[in-house]
């Protein structure tokens, strides 16, 4: 009975604080302003993605305004139907001053965590002892209808729902390769970066996998949107 009174002056605390915080909470910690691109990553950044994925209009609004910033560059496609439906298809082409290898399909949240990706690879390169930011991406793609690991059986991949982007390099602005297949373990500066850069996927996706996962992995890095932070 006590601590049943003691919950419910907490919630009455609460709920009386609300407007008060709704207010003075800078808006990065703030769970009622909308996600940006630009927020730092942590526990609030994914339960804002978590919410974009059930709310198709936030996540576009958010996508816009990172597009208006120039963070990014997308354009919405017809929706998908077939074995593999997507409602809100965006098709991305590039992260401000950062180009891709060719533009790819994504889920609107998706599109969110690889500008976010993005946003954040600068100071994760930095951490490790890399000054020179990413200019080019090279990428094996994001939809794919198909099951995990093309089996015949069992669920579906998280490309079926273009919620997942395979990443196979870098290239920094001064003229430097970080290609996952041949340099994951060396030279030792470069490993460092791309050690620092799957880090960084699993800050903003839901799973990063690469090449210490398995064999499959040799060659890219597998950032997903499942999960709340697996990284292997
Ligand atoms: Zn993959």
């Amino acid at each position: 009975m006590r601590a049943l009174l003691a919950i419910a002056l907490l919630a009455l605390c609460g709920w009386w604080s609300l407007p008060w915080l709704k207010t003075h909470l800078p808006p990065q910690w703030n769970p009622f302003t909308p996600l940006s691109v630009t927020d730092p990553q942590g526990w609030m950044m994914r339960y804002k993605l978590q919410r974009l994925s059930h709310d198709p209009a936030a996540c576009m609004a958010v996508m816009q305004r990172a597009s208006q910033q120039g963070w990014v560059e997308f354009r919405a496609v017809p929706a998908l139907k077939g074995d593999c439906p997507i409602e809100q298809p965006l098709r991305v082409s590039g992260f401000g001053e950062v180009t891709l290898s060719s533009s790819f399909l994504a889920s609107c949240p998706m599109a969110v965590s690889s500008t976010i990706y993005v946003v954040n690879s600068t100071h994760a390169l930095q951490q490790a002892g890399i000054n020179s930011p990413i200019r080019h991406i090279s990428h094996v793609g994001s939809y794919a209808c198909r099951n995990i690991y093309h089996r015949q059986q069992g669920r579906l991949s998280e490309h079926a729902t273009a919620d997942a982007w395979d990443v196979t390099g870098f290239q920094l602005a001064d003229g430097r390769w970080l290609q996952v297949a041949k340099n994951w373990h060396q030279p030792e500066d470069a490993a460092a970066g791309l050690r620092a850069l799957w880090q960084n996927g699993c800050a903003t996706f839901g799973n990063a996998l690469g090449p210490d996962y398995n064999a499959a992995h040799a060659g890219h890095f597998h950032l997903g949107m499942r999960g709340a932070g697996y990284c292997r």
